[in-house]
């Protein structure tokens, strides 16, 4: 049931029914409907993919399993778990195959014929969705589980299943009356139009906006690298001989860091923090005031203040003011710490007789000169030793020594992929048993969507055969000269490693069923398992390793891993309140009930009133923020992040008093308590389990380099 419970599964061994005979009928005319077959369980047939068959393979999963439901709502036998919890796990498994597909396609190659499909889908998966949980005969049925579920002899992951199906089917709004209903799932449908229009916008912004330079001498400051990708980048839209600047974040970010050109950087920065913003065909505003007013109207259909409190209802925060409050214990530190880092950049400015007022297009480049003269540090010097494919290497060494993970490259041949790019690698365990499979799709391209994430093609499952999971990890590092390394900042590399994370909780997954396996957990929990593992980029057991110079193969100079660690909270008042601006407006907006809300309006007077510094701009302003426009999932969650990162802080803590980094026991708690349990426990309770207490902040705040509170702050401690 991955449509409604945003998870993958897989084939199981199914007696063979009326629905399988349909099953295969319609896979012989579509093969995406197909079972997947090969290696490893089966593995995507992405060598058979045609843009043209999925909108027709969707229709047809979606119609199968509506079959399936009816069977299963309309099952004369008395409701218990096996015939109505277990039976769910078992249906669309046509479905899940065929969105994991859609999905790659969505995100990784999409173009005119992807984003039409898009078009007429989306609001398809919403009506189909909404006819699932709104079917009064299945939610009697579930509800009836649910309510004998502690004395019907239920293991407790099957409690913990039950409790979410019976969760997410009244959050759907199961128990409405006929009316209420309707006009929720005219709602989702509206939403999802509006949610594919703002995606497609962003990334039409993305991939048409470019500034050309033609001089070489307005390149000056640039990296080689950064030079040979935008040459590349110009090359590649019939521009050669010139320099692109593209309007991704990959490609302005480092631009902002190193060119002397300040017309240039601010004109660079115009164009990126713009995007959907510019009046035009692809202006996102009047987008944003719908996709509001129609949350806020469902939020009160389902009997919530705002959609905020409906979005937390079912994550460890609960409520949007334990969130809230998390978030302004960190803002004013974060904000007098810009004011800080502001004063040393104007200063440099100064000394330099730039004649200047730092501005935002301005901050990343001095930020560099100030990190050189309090720390002797250039990100230039550390590139070198960037390798991405060595760091790989580190991650693997890093997951073996964890996990007890081994990674082996699949031959080619074996498992197709969806594009050259992409490799795949089979995971086993000490014992030389097969764990998962991991893809992996590093560089950018046109068509796919900016950042870095994971997926799951499917999940862990055991309750009818054990089914391996399939996780990837996408991002959008830049290919640089054929044939040459591809060097990384120290921050890509840190989000490799973070990536990496979702994907050895995927891997780790030790689970029955496939609703609550993996990275299937709340929201603002999720991050966590990720945020944990980037701290293992920066020890001496990596970076000596793995960090080689490109040229010369020597090892990272321990000089260098020093300045790099006195440096490490360097710039955390700018990193901080770029991203928590963005996390309070997006709360704010969803609080902000059925008012007719003006983006643009509502952004600036907002930021003003939290007193947001002049000098910075969110870090994704609203018509842009994919996270919370683009889906539902991330909206009135960016905070999430912060959130996690407070288990995070204190979790490495953990290591840290004891044994370090590699303490055997102490990664086995973290595996056996949070990375293998998915959904089958509360969080707050698999937190404590681990940790042998709540967490705190204060571990986050050293983090940071914030000053710590006095005691009673608030936290993320359980609510349950
Ligand atoms: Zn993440």
């Amino acid at each position: 049931m991955k449509t409604l419970l945003a998870t993958a599964s897989a084939l199981a061994l199914l007696t063979f029914s009326a629905v399988e005979a349909a099953e295969m009928k319609t896979a012989a005319a579509n093969p995406l409907l197909a079972p997947w077959t090969g290696p490893y369980g089966g593995v995507p047939a992405f060598d058979k993919v045609k843009v043209a068959d999925l909108q027709p393979a969707l229709e047809a999963a979606m119609a199968q399993q509506l079959v399936a439901i009816e069977q299963i709502a309309n099952d004369p036998a008395t409701p218990n778990f096996a015939n109505t919890i277990a039976a769910l796990e078992r249906s669309g498994r046509a479905l899940e195959r065929v969105s994991t597909v859609y999905g790659v396609y969505s995100s990784t190659l999409n173009d005119e014929a992807v984003q039409a499909v898009e078009r007429e889908i989306e609001p398809k998966l919403a009506a189909f969705s909404d006819q699932i949980t709104q079917n009064p005969k299945l939610f009697e049925r579930i509800a009836k589980v649910y309510d004998a579920r502690a004395t019907s002899g239920l293991t407790p992951e099957q409690e913990r299943l039950t409790w979410v199906y019976y969760t997410n089917f009244v959050r759907a709004g199961a128990k409405l009356d006929a009316a209420a209903k309707k006009r929720t799932a005219e709602i989702n449908q509206e939403l999802a139009t509006l949610f594919t229009t703002f995606g497609q916008n962003v990334l039409k912004d993305e991939n048409e906006g470019v500034i050309y330079v033609d001089k070489e001498a307005d390149l000056a400051g640039l990296p080689q690298g950064v030079r040979d990708a935008m040459a590349e980048g110009a090359a590649g839209r019939g521009q050669k001989g010139k320099w692109a600047i593209a309007n991704t974040r990959s490609s302005i970010e480092p631009f902002l860091t190193y060119s002397d050109n300040r017309a240039l950087r601010e004109k660079a920065w115009r164009m990126f923090v713009n995007r959907g913003d510019n009046g035009d065909a692809t202006d996102n505003n009047a987008t944003i005031t719908r996709i509001l007013q129609l949350r806020a109207e469902r939020a009160a259909l389902l009997g919530f203040p705002t959609h905020a409190h409906w979005r937390l209802e079912n994550t460890m925060a609960k409520t949007p003011e334990r969130a809230m409050e998390l978030m302004e214990a960190v803002w004013t530190p974060a904000v007098a710490r810009v004011k800080e880092e502001v004063a040393d950049m104007q200063q440099i400015a100064d000394s330099e007789k730039a004649g200047i007022k730092i501005e935002p297009w301005d901050y990343r480049y001095y930020a560099e000169k100030v990190r050189k003269a309090k720390y002797d540090l250039d990100e230039t010097e550390i590139t070198p030793y960037m390798q991405l494919e060595n760091l790989r290497e580190g991650m693997f060494y890093m997951a073996k020594e964890l996990f007890g993970f081994h990674f082996k490259p699949v031959d080619a041949a074996k498992v197709p992929v969806y594009h050259p790019d992409v490799r795949v690698w089979e995971v086993t365990d000490p014992q030389g048993a097969l764990v998962g499979l991991w893809y992996f799709d590093p560089y950018a391209r046109k068509g796919k969507r900016s950042g870095a994430w994971m997926n799951a093609y499917r999940n862990q499952e055991r309750f009818d055969g054990d089914v391996k999971t399939i996780v990837s990890n996408n991002s959008n590092f830049v290919k640089g000269k054929p044939g040459e390394p591809v060097l990384i900042s120290w921050e890509d590399a840190t989000t490799l490693f973070h990536e990496f994370g979702h994907a050895l909780h995927g891997l780790s997954s030790n689970v029955n069923y496939p609703s609550v396996s993996g990275t299937s957990v709340a929201r603002d929990y999720v991050e966590f398992p990720s945020q944990v593992l980037e701290h293992w980029l920066s020890t001496p057991e990596i970076l000596n390793k793995y960090a080689l110079h490109y040229q010369t193969g020597k090892p990272i100079p321990a000089a260098l891993v020093a300045k790099i660690e006195a440096a490490e909270k360097f710039n955390e008042g700018f990193k901080t309140v770029e991203y928590l601006s963005s996390a309070l407006i997006d709360m704010k907006l969803h609080l902000a009930g059925n008012t007719k809300i003006d983006a643009d309006k509502f952004e600036r007077e907002t930021l003003a009133s939290m007193g947001m510094p002049a000098e910075i701009v969110m870090r994704h302003r609203t018509p842009q923020f994919n996270h919370v426009f683009s889906g539902d999932g991330y909206s009135a969650g960016y905070y999430s992040y912060l959130w996690s990162d407070t288990l995070t802080a204190d979790a490495w803590e953990a290591f840290t008093e004891a044994g370090g980094p590699w303490d055997k026991a102490v990664a086995k708690r973290l595996r056996d308590n949070v990375f293998s349990v998915g959904n089958t426990i509360d969080p707050a309770d698999a937190y404590r389990q681990f940790r042998g207490r709540d967490p705190g902040i204060d571990a986050l705040m050293r983090k940071r380099g914030f000053p710590v509170p006095a005691p009673k702050t608030a936290a993320p401690a359980a609510t349950k």
